[in-house]
Order: C-alpha cells, then structure tokens, then sequence
C-alpha cells in the first residue's frame, strides 16, 4: 500500500476534498486514484490506530479485543482489523463465524473469537482456521464433534449470562457446561481458553445491575477454575465498560465503537475520552438552485422556505443508510453548518442554505457537504445524526450502505 502522502499521524485531518487519497477497495486491494470521489465514507486509519493505543494504554496490563463485526462497524472488516493489529490489539473478534472466515482467507492469523452461532454455522472450518468460538450452551457438542472431525482441538470460550438475558449459559446450567467442556478438554477435543459475559447497562453510570453482573461474573470464573479449568483469557468489558468500569478489564477487553473513535457514554464527547472519530460521510454537491420564499421541500412538501434563498441537492439517501427520519440533521456546507430540509429520499436530500446565506450559492455546485466526522474538524458529530434519528451512534455508521464506496485515509503508515 503505498501512494499515501501524509503519513504524519499528528498532522490536521485532511479535508476531505483535499489531500491525495489512497483508494482501497473493501479486500484491502490498492485502487486506482479517481479524481472525484462522488459521494463516500471516508475512513481514516490513523484514527483507528491512535484509538486502538489510547485503549490499551488505559486498559493494560489487560489485553486488547478489536470487534469488527458487522464489516468493522460499516468502515470496512479488513482494513480497520490490519490498521488494528498494527497498533497493537492482541485479538479480533466477530459475531459470525462466516464473519472470521472471511479474515481468515485474508491471511489474518491474528487469535480471532466468534460468538453468535447457529445450527448451520460451519464449525468444521472455523476448527481448520483456529476460530476461537464462543459457546453458550449447545454448541459445545458440534464444535467437539467438529474437533474430532478435523482432528484437532476446538479453542472455546465458555459464555456465562450474568444478567443481560441474550446469548450465554444460566448460573444454573453453568457447572454442567463447564465440566463438559473439560470433558472434551481432557480427551482432546476442546481447549478451554476463556470464560466471557456481556454487560447490559454499562453505558448508563448509575445503574447497579452493573456490580450484580461483574460479581456474577466472577462467580462463574470461580466455577470454572475451581472445576480446574486453565484459562488464557477473562472478558467482560464492551467499550461503555472500558472506559468507566476498570473492574471490569480482567485479561482482556472487546472494543467496538470506541475503536471506531466514538463515544458509547451519553453526553460524552468522542474528545473528553481520548478518540478520534475515524468515519467523516461526505458527498459532493449535485446542485443548488435560488428558489422564492414559500417553495415546498421535497415529498410530502413538509418543508416550505421562508425566506428566498438557496437549496443544495445533497446525492446521499436512505439507500446509503441515511435515516429517513433524521430531517432537520445537520450538514456542513461551505464551512457553515445548514440543515437538512424536507424528507430525505431514497438518494438524496436538500439542505437549505438560508443561515447564513452564502455569498455565492453557485460556487458550491461539486463542493464537499459533510453530514458528520470529527467535530474537531468542525464536522457535524455523528451523535448529532443518531439524536435526529432518534437512535444510537452505533447505528448510523453500521447502517451506511453497500453503495457509498469507503475511501482510506493513511493505510499505509506503519504507526
Ligand atoms: C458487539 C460486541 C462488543 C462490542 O461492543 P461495543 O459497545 O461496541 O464496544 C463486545 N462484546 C460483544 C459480545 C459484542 O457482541
């Protein structure tokens, strides 16, 4: 990967119709550098980087997960696990196996854990390409039959349900399911390495249900070690937990949005915690028009101008994952922050540029309208997205679709 012209980590964000951009499709292959990018995610990898090294700094001596399910929370699975692991997460971890294999055939040998399993889900390769698996129950003996199969021995991590009430095993199936596991562990079939739970209230900091689940936790560890398991690794921690609960780090933590540079704790910026939002959803211009006083807005003509004055065609819409419901969101346009008039449609949207009016509404045709990024950027925040959208932050990046192409920023710098 090579082509990147700033490799200066510290250096001010590029804007993004600025710098020389290194184009990397979604397989981590270098592609030619168009001249205009449309309409695009702009994902800067030395964020992910700078990320990753400000949560294992605030999480050592335990170690650090990268979650990039969901293909890495919309910023694309392969380059945000590489950019990752070069910044030193230790683990990688996924919801689906399919998921893992897809890192796997990428050549990523990184220890990888997958968790959400059905039963059609290919254990026999996740066995052949050392997928760590989660299993809550059930899976155990797939997996050991897989193992036998394969010939080697299945790594699982034992999940334990200490309140959340979705995937993990109850307190009182537990001692069964760890003493099958160190069954299948003693013929050869199983190695138990870790013991994790999932938090369910985290991001809320005066809730109690926390310190009932952390205590659960370490119960369920208790019974496993007791029972003479040899465990490599105990996780609990999701980013809400990282970053307010550091009893809850044990040996390992699974990071997932905050990796991505965005907070998981309401009413905390990405800033006040150390991280850089690394997703900047930009499009260029497609048209602006001077239009009376009075003119209706888009369908549903639910928004009427008050004043005369200029509306820019935005070519982004609810088939690229912008929320339909998010009117009135704000975009930035022309260094002025304006917003969004009318119903967002299924490919694009209009803002209206009455406040403050530009001086030159034409000069915008083609120029950058930026929805959100990194608000040290004078980007929108993508919190004030997911406030307008009624949901979370975690929504509006992983909901961004197949057709905005992602475009890399600094691939390639080592650190
Ligand atoms: C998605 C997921 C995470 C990451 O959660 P964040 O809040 O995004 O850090 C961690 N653990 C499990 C089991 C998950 O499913």
């Amino acid at each position: 990967m090579t082509g990147v012209t700033d490799r200066t980590e510290t250096a001010a964000h590029p804007a993004p119709e600025a710098a020389a951009a290194e184009h990397v499709d979604r397989a981590g292959t270098a592609q030619p550098d168009p001249r205009t990018v449309e309409r695009s995610a702009v994902v800067d990898l030395a964020a992910i980087r700078r990320n990753v090294r400000a949560l294992r700094a605030r999480v050592a001596p335990a170690a650090l997960m990268a979650v990039v399910k969901a293909d890495g929370y919309g910023h694309g699975m392969l380059p945000v696990a590489r950019a990752a692991l070069d910044a030193g997460a230790d683990w990688l971890g996924v919801a689906h196996v399919s998921e893992a294999l897809t890192l796997r055939s990428a050549g990523l040998d990184a220890p990888l854990l997958a968790w959400l399993h059905t039963p059609g889900t290919d254990f026999d390769a996740a066995v052949d390409t050392d997928v760590d698996l989660g299993v809550s129950g059930w899976e155990l003996q797939p997996i050991a039959a897989a193992a036998a199969r394969r010939g080697r021995a299945a790594r699982v991590h034992l999940k334990i349900d200490t309140g959340l009430g979705r995937n993990g095993c109850t307190a009182e199936e537990w001692p069964a399911l760890v003493r099958a596991a160190l069954d299948h562990e003693a013929a050869g079939r199983v190695r138990l390495v870790g013991v994790f739970s999932h938090l369910a209230v985290a991001d809320e900091l005066d809730r109690p249900e926390t310190d009932t689940q952390v205590a659960a936790f370490r119960a369920a560890v208790a019974v496993a070690e007791g029972a003479g398991a040899r465990l490599e690794a105990r996780h609990l921690a999701n980013s809400p937990a990282i970053l307010s609960r550091p009893d809850t780090h044990f040996d390992l933590v699974r990071a997932g949005v905050s990796l991505y540079g965005l907070s998981p704790l309401p009413g905390v910026g990405s800033a006040e915690l150390g991280l850089t939002p690394a997703m900047t959803l930009r499009a260029a211009i497609a048209n602006v028009k001077q239009v009376p006083a009075g003119q209706g807005v888009s369908y549903g003509l639910r928004y009427h101008t008050r004043a005369p004055s200029a509306l820019a065609l935005v070519p982004l819409g609810y088939a690229d994952g912008v929320p339909r419901i998010a009117a009135d969101a704000p975009v930035l346009i022309g260094g002025h922050r304006h917003r969004v008039a009318g119903r967002i449609a299924m490919d694009q949207f209009v803002v209206d540029l009455v406040d403050p009016a530009p001086a030159d509404p034409a000069a915008l045709l083609g120029t950058d309208a930026v929805l959100f990024g990194d608000p040290a950027t004078g980007a929108p925040a993508v919190e004030e997205w997911a406030a307008a959208a009624q949901t979370i932050n975690y929504e509006i990046v992983t909901r961004i679709g197949a057709r905005v192409p992602r475009e890399y920023r600094h691939a390639g710098d080592a650190r």
